[in-house]
C-alpha cells in the first residue's frame, strides 16, 4: 500500500517528465475511479491541458494543469500511475484510466480499483475533505517537535493511532508508523499522552527519516507498488520491524511481536521498546 514515500518517489519521477507535455485525448475504461465529474466531464475538463507539476502533500498526488482545473489521485491500495515515453508500448496490467500525450502516455493502473481520481480547482481549496483537513507534511517543515508533542498530548489514544492519523501528519501508513516507533524506541501501545517532550522529539525525527531513507531506496514494494517508471522500489531491505514478526530484533535479538493497535497489523520489540 503506497504511503508518502512511494508517492513521492512516483511524483518526483512524474515530475521530471510530464511538466509541458500536453494531454490528447483521454479514455477511460472504468468510471467510477473519478469521484467527481462524469467520464465526459472528466475527459472535458483534462484533454487539451499542459502539464505544470506533479505535487504532493500526504498521499494524495496532485497533477497540476494550465488550466482553471487540475488532477488529483490517491493510490489507495494498488493504484499506479506509470508514464512511457513510447505511446506503442503495450498499456501496463490493470491499466483503467489511459491518457494520450504529445510524447508518450501516461495510465492509472489499479489491480483492486480502490483507488480515487479527482478534477479539483487548481487554486485554493479542493473541496475534497480527506485532502482539505490533513495536517502537514510528514517531511515538511511544519511537522515539528513541538507541534507533535502537542498533539500527543491533548489525547490518550494509542501513539500509533495519533500518528496514523492524517489530520495530524500527513503521510505516515501502517509500515513508517511502526518503523519510527521502533527506531524511536517508543511501544506502539503507549497513550500519547503518556509520552515525553524528549521523546516525541526523537519520534519527529524517526518519522521524517524512515520517510526520507525509503525515498532514497525508490520506496518499499511490498506486493504492489511500483514507481512512476513501473519499476519495484529497494527498501524492503531497510525495513526492522514491519514484515519481519517472529524474526529477531536487530538490536537486541529480541523475537519481534505482532499485535493489533487502532486496528492494524502492528510489529514492534518488546525489548527496545518502551
Ligand atoms: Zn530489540
Amino acid at each position: 500500500m503506497p504511503e508518502l514515500p512511494e508517492v513521492e518517489t512516483v511524483r518526483r519521477y512524474l515530475d521530471s517528465k510530464l511538466p509541458g507535455d500536453r494531454i490528447t485525448a483521454v479514455t477511460v475504461d472504468l468510471p467510477r475511479l473519478i469521484k467527481n465529474r462524469t467520464e465526459d466531464a472528466f475527459r472535458r475538463a483534462l484533454t487539451d491541458r499542459v502539464f505544470r507539476a506533479a505535487d504532493r502533500k500526504g498521499k494524495y498526488l496532485i497533477l497540476r494543469l494550465d488550466g482553471p482545473e487540475s488532477l488529483m489521485v490517491h493510490l489507495r491500495m494498488t493504484g499506479r500511475l506509470v508514464f512511457q515515453e513510447d505511446e506503442s508500448l503495450p498499456d501496463p496490467p490493470y491499466t483503467r484510466i489511459r491518457f494520450s500525450l504529445e510524447r508518450g502516455k501516461l495510465t492509472y493502473g489499479d489491480v483492486r480499483t480502490l483507488g480515487d481520481l479527482w478534477i479539483i480547482p487548481s487554486e485554493g481549496k479542493t473541496g475534497i475533505s480527506g485532502y482539505d483537513t490533513l495536517g502537514p507534511d510528514a517531511i515538511g517543515d511544519a511537522f515539528t517537535p513541538d507541534y507533535l508533542y502537542r498533539k500527543l498530548k491533548g489525547t490518550s489514544r494509542s501513539v500509533k493511532a495519533v500518528i496514523l492519523d492524517q489530520t495530524v501528519v500527513a503521510g505516515v501508513g501502517n509500515i513508517y508508523a511502526d518503523e519510527a516507533l521502533f527506531l524511536a524506541g517508543i511501544r506502539p501501545s503507549r497513550h500519547a499522552d503518556r509520552v515525553t517532550k524528549a521523546e516525541s522529539a526523537k519520534l519527529c525525527d524517526a518519522i521524517r527519516s524512515v520517510m526520507l531513507g525509503s525515498i532514497d531506496a525508490g520506496g518499499t514494494t511490498f506486493r504492489d507498488f511500483l514507481d512512476g517508471a513501473g519499476h519495484e522500489g529497494g527498501n524492503v531491505e531497510n525495513l526492522r520491524v514491519y514484515g519481519r514478526d517472529g524474526e529477531p530484533c536487530t538490536v537486541c535479538g529480541t523475537e519481534i511481536q505482532l499485535t493489533k493497535i487502532a486496528g492494524r497489523g502492528t510489529r514492534y520489540c518488546p525489548k527496545c521498546q518502551k
